[in-house]
């Protein structure tokens, strides 16, 4: 099975999972780089993955779905360009001889999910759109720090081999307000360099791994001394660890 990031727009993946004959696309914002992909490699769109409403998300599912008829699925809670198969935390799916779970994650927006896939020999695969990125994570448009907090724990459940497949390239960006909460941590300053280096040869610097983002995103790591430390410097009303998490959030917002 084959991961191929296609790049869109200025800063977007579409994830495209394919065996050579079929493929799966997770959240296809723009027809372009997807319909190209298909007919260089002789594909076959069979699936539609959908994480949450924002246009650059959802925009060319439409337009896919008319020229492929490849099926659609998406959150069971959101607006969504229809017909689809909506779908909530628990629930699974079947591509490409593959079985995907579904995870509620809410906090980007009010219905995000996820789409986690044990992927039989290879290692686990996690598609979580617009809520965790690598060194970082998503706004808060339609959820509390609370919920995203707890939509976090979620994924850093998962195992830690799980490539992390998320819609966006802010990985520099995070970094530096990584590096700016946890100055001290060499893992971190290590993995940036890494990053830089990628972005420098234009290569995505994803997919990352959990285990990787567990040491080195402070949004993942809210719980650790340095980075309670941190956010409490900001912010000294940040006490419990959902205080930890909001101000690390708001702090990230005004960062440049
Ligand atoms: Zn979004
Ligand atoms: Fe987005």
């Amino acid at each position: 099975m084959k991961l191929i990031a296609l790049p869109a727009f200025t800063d977007n993946y579409i994830w495209m999972l394919h065996d050579g004959h079929r493929a799966l696309v997770v959240d296809p914002g723009d027809a372009k780089p997807v319909l190209e992909g298909l007919h260089h490699m002789g594909l076959q769109l069979e699936t539609i993955l959908v994480t949450h409403h924002h246009t650059d998300h959802t925009g060319a599912v439409a337009i896919l779905r008319q020229t492929t008829g490849a099926k659609v699925y998406g959150p069971a809670h959101e607006v969504m360009p229809e017909p689809l198969s909506r779908l909530c935390g628990g629930d699974q799916l079947q591509s490409l001889g593959l079985t995907f779970e579904v995870i509620d994650v809410p906090g980007h927006t009010a219905g995000h999910i996820a789409y986690y896939c044990a992927a039989g020999d290879e290692t686990p695969l996690l598609f979580c759109g617009d809520t965790l990125f690598s060194g970082g994570c998503g706004r808060l448009f339609e959820g509390s720090p609370a919920q995203m907090l707890a939509s976090l724990d979620k994924l850093a459940a998962l195992p830690d081999a799980t490539r992390i497949c998320c819609a966006h390239e802010y990985t520099l960006s995070n970094l530096r307000f990584a590096a700016a909460v946890e100055p001290a941590n060499q893992t971190l300053m290590d993995y940036a360099e890494s990053a830089r280096d990628l972005r420098a040869r234009l290569q995505p610097t994803l997919p990352s791994t959990l285990g990787v983002e567990r040491q080195i995103n402070p949004f993942l790591r809210t719980r650790q001394t340095a980075v309670i430390q941190a956010a409490q410097a900001i912010d000294a009303c940040a006490q419990d660890e959902v205080g930890v998490f909001a101000a690390l959030r708001l702090w990230k917002n005004r960062f440049q």
